[in-house]
């Protein structure tokens, strides 16, 4: 499918819960109970029956997010169902990896391809500031999906001025030392617009040269694609794989956008960084649902791009839009 500026939509990210067991500063409201007020989250069955509806329509790429996507008792019976499709080629999985090694290799046999994991630092205290979580738990759950043998493990780092720029470079370290890409993520205003003040905000390019300082000049890949997001690459002296995810500072950054979101109570969202989306829920439940055709509507209905930068006030927080 194509939406009306020329882009191939054929990727499905799917929140399967808005609960989370960290609490991320960018990311979580303080205090966020939404969750609570919320008994209508789509089940197992029908996350599957909108995957399927995305499939025949000729979806390839599927990725399981949240919130904290292990939270779900049934995540593993949600991948088998996505896995199964006759057009998926890909199925990946965010998560914060607390949670991740006692279920890396069930999520692996049942069809899962790719794990994302989120580390914004690498010191325990810097963790914990960040994420109100423990290092250790996310660092085995790394560690597990790594012998899991998954397509790809990559890890995530959210940006953030004056909390984790002397973690860059250790974590450029520990990408070489255990051969996962790492990319580097510049905050978005989806939960709070506060994160976008110049005392928050760090770019891309600040970052890039806060890493060259430690560790030499990058050189720049800019054919190379690890997956199918918006990162750009380069290698790092050490052999590590850099990317740089520059939402609010690349020029066409949405140029290339090729997904639909699925929120977990059941509302497809045609951008991140626009409000506009259509109800699956209510349709799906009263057994009127043409799920085809809200799809093709939710394509048809993508805008050129984000407004983080103009007039965007978070309605919503991140945990339940789906990262
Ligand atoms: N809980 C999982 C995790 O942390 O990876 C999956 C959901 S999380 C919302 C998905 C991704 O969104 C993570 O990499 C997270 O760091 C990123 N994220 C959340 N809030 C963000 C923000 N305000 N700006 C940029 N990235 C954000
Ligand atoms: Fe939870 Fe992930 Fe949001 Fe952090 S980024 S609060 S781990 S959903």
């Amino acid at each position: 499918m194509t939406d009306p500026f020329g882009r191939t939509v054929d990727y499905l990210r799917i929140s399967v819960t808005d609960r989370c067991n960290e609490r991320c500063l960018y990311c979580m409201p303080e205090g966020y109970k939404g969750w609570a007020q919320r008994p209508d989250h789509l089940t197992a069955a029908e996350l599957v029956s909108i995957a399927t509806a995305a499939s025949s329509l000729g979806f390839r790429k599927f990725r399981l997010t949240g919130g904290e996507p292990l939270l779900r008792p049934d995540l593993v019976s949600i991948a088998a169902g996505i896995a199964a499709l006759p057009t998926t080629s890909s199925l990946g999985l965010s998560t914060n990896g607390t949670r991740l090694a006692s279920a890396a290799r069930d999520l692996g046999n049942a069809g899962v391809t790719s794990v994302n994991v989120s580390l914004d630092a690498l010191d325990p205290d810097t963790y914990h500031r960040i994420t109100g979580g423990r290092l250790a738990d996310a660092l085995a759950g790394i560690h597990a999906a790594i012998t899991a043998d998954f397509e790809s493990v990559k890890l995530n780092v959210v940006l953030m001025r004056g909390v984790n720029e002397t973690q860059l470079a250790p974590l450029v370290r520990f990408a070489a030392e255990h051969r996962t890409p790492v990319r580097f993520i510049e905050l978005m205003p989806l939960t709070r617009t506060d994160v976008l003040s110049s005392d928050n905000f760090l770019s891309c390019e600040a970052a890039r040269s806060l890493i060259e300082a430690e560790l030499g000049p990058l050189l720049p890949l800019p054919e190379y694609r690890a997956g199918h997001g918006p990162a750009r690459y380069a290698r790092a002296q050490n052999g590590a794989l850099v990317g740089f995810i520059g939402a609010l500072t690349t020029p066409d950054f949405c140029a290339s956008c090729n997904k639909l979101r699925l929120t977990s109570d059941g509302k497809l969202r045609p951008c991140l960084g626009r409000h506009g989306e259509i109800d699956l829920l209510a349709p799906l439940r009263a057994g009127q649902a043409d799920l085809e055709t809200l799809l093709t509507e939710a394509i048809a209905n993508k805008p050129q791009d984000h407004t983080f930068q103009q007039d965007y006030i978070p309605s919503r927080p991140m945990t339940a839009i789906g990262g």
